[in-house]
C-alpha cells in the first residue's frame, strides 16, 4: 500500500492511500480531484475516512458516494455526510481491499468529536497536529486539545503524520532551523514536505513542548504573565497564532 497526497483547494491534500486496483481516502474536501485521480489510475474506492465535520474536510463525500457505494467512517457524534459507519475510540477500521486496519483515537479540542486514524505506522489526524502547529480550538478547550496532542505525542516517533501545515515561534530551535531549511528545498522541487514524524513534531512543534523553556518564555512574553503549568502555556500560544 501507498500513500499519495491528492491536490484539493488551493493547498490542501487528500490524502489517498491505494495498492494496484483500490484507493480509500481521507477527508475529502473537494470530490473532483479524487474523481480524476481514481479514473487516471484506474482505481476503484473502497472506503472514505472522515476526522470531523468542517466542509473543507467532508464536502467531497456527497458526491464519491453517488459514483462509489463505500462505507463512509467518520466520528461518531459529528454532522458527516453520508456516514455509515459512525467510529469512537477504540474503534478499528478495517479496509480489506487494501489489507490495512486502522485504530480509531478521540482527539477532542478542534471540533468536539475530532478523530484520528493509527495503523499502518501512518497517523491520520485531520485538523488536530499540524506540522509544526495545531488546529484551532472552534468547539473544545485549551485542556482537551493539550490532552489531544499528549495522546498523539505518546504514538511511537517514527509515526508518519498526515496532516496540513503551519509555521511556528521558537527561533533558537535548532531542529527546526533545520527543518525549515529541508521543507524550503522540497518546496522549490515541487515536492510535499507532508508527512513529517511524530519525532520530527515533537523536536518542532511548539504545541508538543509546553515545558520547553523557550516556549513557555514566548508564552510568558505574550501573556504579559509568568505562567509554567503546560496547559496554560499550550492555551496562551494557540490564542497568540490565532492572531495572526
Ligand atoms: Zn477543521
Amino acid at each position: 500500500m501507498e500513500i499519495v497526497p491528492v491536490k484539493a483547494f488551493k493547498d490542501n491534500y487528500v490524502w489517498t492511500l491505494r495498492n494496484e486496483t483500490h484507493a480509500a481516502v481521507v477527508d475529502p474536501g473537494e470530490a473532483r480531484p479524487v474523481l480524476d485521480y481514481l479514473a487516471s489510475e484506474k482505481l476503484r474506492l473502497a472506503a472514505i475516512l472522515a476526522t470531523h465535520h468542517h466542509p473543507d474536510h467532508v464536502g467531497g463525500i456527497a458526491e464519491l458516494v453517488q459514483k462509489f457505494r463505500v462505507p463512509v467512517f467518520g466520528p461518531r457524534n459529528e454532522p458527516i455526510p453520508a456516514l455509515t459507519q459512525p467510529v469512537a475510540e477504540g474503534d478499528r477500521v478495517a479496509i480489506p481491499e487494501l489489507g490495512v486496519s486502522f485504530s480509531v483515537l478521540d482527539i477532542p479540542g478542534h471540533t468536539r468529536a475530532h478523530v484520528a486514524y493509527y495503523g499502518a505506522g501512518a497517523l491520520f489526524c485531520g485538523d488536530t497536529l499540524f506540522a509544526c502547529g495545531c488546529g484551532r480550538l472552534f468547539e473544545g478547550t485549551a485542556e482537551q486539545m493539550f490532552a489531544s496532542l499528549s495522546k498523539l505525542a505518546a504514538l511511537p516517533d517514527d509515526t508518519k503524520v498526515y496532516c496540513g501545515h503551519e509555521y511556528t515561534l521558537e527561533p533558537e530551535n535548532r531542529a527546526l532551523s533545520a527543518r525549515e531549511a529541508r521543507d524550503r528545498k522540497l518546496r522549490e522541487a515541487g515536492r510535499p514536505t507532508l508527512p513529517s514524524t511524530l519525532a520530527d513534531e515533537k523536536a518542532t512543534n511548539p504545541f508538543l513542548r509546553c515545558r520547553e523553556p523557550a516556549v513557555v518564555e514566548s508564552a510568558n512574553k505574550y501573556l504579559g504573565a509568568r505562567v509554567a503549568d503546560p496547559v496554560r502555556v499550550f492555551a496562551a500560544i494557540r490564542d497568540w497564532k490565532n492572531r495572526f
